[in-house]
């Protein structure tokens, strides 16, 4: 269509557009309550729009527009919410996998984008589940993470995986950090680039580039952090950290704590890490305590993207 033929297009919607807003008293009022749009509404807000740009009278007009959109994109907050899937048998993760759900859902109404981090045991599950897998692929369509999470032995409740020589002779050793990262890998469409563990120094795996580390010494100022660079297991890795929100321990930090973090951020630089795990899980945190959390991450229009999304930038 040439130009001639749309200006003509678009005096034509000008007009139909006059005559039905002067004929009706109330009209917008009425389109706003009953919801239903003429059809012709939308395109002519399309058409005058774009016209404008195109227009070198409303040139500065139509970047004064484009400017205020980016001022508002710089202003948010970024931040990860990285949640931890401890390694427990089946069937708790069977009544696990359900409140995930729970979660993840409630996350899609505030655009939360989480990032996932499965032990092996979780792992394993999803891959004896087809359904848990079908679910957790298009979750990853939709932004949502998969990354690794890992107990080496010098956790209290250790996986079952480790590189330390010692401990392959053990009855409970599974595999090393090469067949926990296959099968982690294995539930995942895309390359899994994120993770957070212990035993770092002997059990980082290859591949494996952004880590979210929480020191439990430093719980309020690992609230905010930059994007810093370390080498474990000989893996230049880039780190950010992150605190615990509602997983019953004492690295727990509060919602308020949540909101000075907000309140306080070098915004440009520094981004929110937060840590949840399914060992505290149950519909009423979910509804409750974690929808707060949302709530509130929403009203400062942070935006919480995974932390490999956040990190390759
Ligand atoms: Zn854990």
């Amino acid at each position: 269509m040439n130009k001639r033929i749309r200006q003509n297009h678009n005096i034509f919607y000008l007009l139909f557009a006059t005559v039905l807003l002067a004929g009706c008293t109330g009209g917008i009022s009425d389109l706003e309550t009953d919801g239903a749009t003429p059809p012709n509404l939308p395109d002519l807000t399309q058409q005058v729009q774009s016209d404008t740009k195109d227009s070198s009278t409303n040139e500065v007009k139509s970047n004064d527009i484009l400017d205020v959109e980016v001022d508002e994109d710089d202003e948010s907050l970024n931040a990860y919410i990285m949640v931890h899937l401890e390694p427990n048998d089946a069937q708790t993760i069977s009544s696990q996998w359900k409140l995930l759900e729970e979660l993840v859902d409630l996350s899609g109404e505030y655009n939360i984008k989480l990032t996932l981090s499965f032990t092996p045991q979780w792992a394993q599950y999803i891959l004896d589940n087809n359904e848990a897998l079908l679910q957790l692929n298009s979750w990853e369509e939709e932004g949502y993470e998969v990354a690794v999470h890992h107990h080496g032995v010098s956790h209290v409740t250790w996986d079952g995986y480790t590189n330390a020589m010692p401990f392959k002779k053990r009855t409970d050793y599974k595999g090393d950090m090469n067949d926990l990262m296959s099968l982690v890998q294995s539930i995942s469409t895309k390359q899994v680039l994120s993770g957070s563990m212990t035993d770092e120094d002997t059990d980082w795996p290859a591949g494996l580039l952004y880590r979210s580390y929480g020191n439990p010494k430093n719980k309020l100022q690992n609230l905010l952090s930059t994007p810093t660079k370390y080498i474990y297991n000989g893996q230049e890795v880039l780190e950010l950290t992150k605190s615990a929100y509602m997983t019953g321990k004492p690295v727990d930090v509060k919602l308020s704590d949540i909101e000075n973090a907000i309140n306080s951020a070098d915004i440009e630089n520094e981004i929110l890490g937060i840590a949840l795990s399914d060992d505290s899980f149950s519909l009423s945190l979910i509804e409750g305590d974690i929808k707060e959390l949302f709530e509130l991450l929403d009203s400062y229009n942070v935006e919480v993207r995974s932390l490999s999304e956040i990190l390759s930038e």
